[in-house]
């Protein structure tokens, strides 16, 4: 059963009931932030239930379900599921060696239902919907939570309208189309914010993303990024990472999951917190632009072009900003290059293909090692948040050129040693 008690303000601590409310704090909205609401629950009721122990004893095919105190789904007959969560941590030897980490892990986010770790939000969100008694779904997106919404809609038998961009992946609208969304190109990200809302507003739509700026979001599904955290700490041995970098977009995923190490420390199962490092290309960066800012802001950046398409946004959530000032942690800049560096080196070293976006958590680690911002021994977690058959495009040049023989071993070993050396 779910402790939720209500909603409550990030920022100015006013609360509200469980309600729907997706578009932020009305009450200390300003022009230049607007507060995430956060689901809060009965600790107290909590703490009697939940210990290291009942939690290890659940089944892992439970998968997000595991920590159903924590999350706000009072009725599980309304709990879907696709098998999302209790993904891989992988101690990351090779990879580690080359960038002189002795203890960096991957949390491999691919094995999810729709292979990113968004259908960890979709899940609690799709569920929270039916308990809502939503007709439609609608998110915008550039392809990994438009899949996933659509997956999970799918499931829970509610059609799915999903506004994306003309250039959407080719994979990502193949995923999207097959569970059977509504998808929808819209020219400009600002006029797909503008058409969700009105949705929302006007049509009953029930957003599973966010469509506001600064973004807000829906405060359910985030409550499912809790679950990557809670899985790290009891993966450790019930200890939280030293780091933990997160590839960065809105930042949802970046508070969801320190909220939920938060939650574990309050409760007394995990004895310390992570520091919180999202990763973000150079091609965007706007948490890193408002971490520069003097006083609390949400900056805005212009964007370009990037193979990380899924986390080159434009603007960040007051939410992601309170999680690096209250772990401590920073935001890491990555180049293109080093971004594809680091997919090739995760793949050929460990065996595990990331989504170019997911792989900037490992080029920013490489950094913060290079620049001594972390100590060879830190236990440093990098989320790699979705799988690298999403976006096999970026290699569609390098991989049409590889070499054809005629059936004849001379042959067979000269192109081995022309081609690979
Ligand atoms: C959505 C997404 C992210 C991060 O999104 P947040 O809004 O910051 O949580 C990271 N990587 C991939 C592959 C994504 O699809
Ligand atoms: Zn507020």
């Amino acid at each position: 059963m779910s402790y939720a008690l209500g909603l409550r303000c990030l920022r100015c601590d006013q609360r509200y009931g469980l309600g729907m409310m997706f578009e932020g704090c009305p009450k200390c909205a300003d022009p230049d932030i607007v507060s995430n609401l956060v689901v809060e629950y009965d600790y107290e009721k909590i703490r009697n239930v939940l210990s290291r122990e009942v939690v290890s004893r659940r089944p892992s095919r439970l998968g997000v379900w595991r920590y159903r105190e924590l999350l706000p789904v009072s009725d599980e007959r309304h709990a879907l599921s696709l098998g999302e969560g209790s993904t891989a941590l992988l101690h990351s030897t090779s990879v580690g060696r080359k960038i002189g980490l002795r203890n960096l892990y991957l949390k491999d986010e691919s094995r999810n239902p729709t292979w990113s770790f968004k259908d960890r939000f979709s899940a609690v969100a799709i569920s929270k919907g039916l308990e809502f008694g939503v007709k439609t779904t609608a998110a915008a997106s550039t392809g990994n939570l438009g899949a996933s919404v659509a997956a999970y809609s799918a499931k829970a038998g509610v059609p799915s309208i999903i506004l994306t961009i003309p250039t959407v992946p080719f994979t990502m609208l193949g995923l999207m189309r097959a569970y059977g969304a509504k998808v929808v190109a819209v020219t400009t990200p600002a006029g797909r914010w503008e058409l969700m809302s009105k949705g929302v507003r006007e049509y009953g739509w029930y957003p599973a993303g966010t469509y506001t700026t600064p973004p807000t979001g829906n405060p359910y599904g985030l409550q499912g990024y809790k679950t990557i955290g809670y899985e790290l700490v009891e993966q450790l041995g019930w200890r939280s990472p030293d780091y933990i970098i997160q590839p960065t977009a809105n930042g949802a995923g970046l508070f969801g999951e320190w909220r939920g190490i938060k939650e574990f420390y309050d409760l007394g199962m995990v004895d310390s917190l992570p520091v919180m490092v999202a990763a973000e290309p150079e091609a965007g960066g706007p948490l890193y632009r408002s971490t520069l800012e003097p006083r609390e802001t949400i900056a805005r950046v212009q964007t370009k072009k990037s193979v990380a398409f899924s986390i080159a946004g434009s603007v960040t959530s007051y939410q992601a900003l309170r999680a690096v000032k209250d772990s401590k942690g920073y935001s890491v800049l990555v180049s293109e290059e080093e971004i594809l560096e680091a997919q090739s080196l995760i793949a050929s070293c460990e065996g595990v293909l990331a989504e170019a976006s997911s792989a900037a958590s490992v080029a920013a680690a490489k950094k913060m090692r290079e620049e001594g911002r972390v100590d060879a021994d830190a236990v440093v977690v990098c989320v790699l948040t979705s799988s690298g058959l999403k976006d096999l495009e970026n290699r569609r040049e390098q991989l049409a050129n590889i070499p054809t023989v005629e059936p004849r071993w001379e042959e067979l070993q000269r192109v081995l040693q022309t081609y690979y050396a």
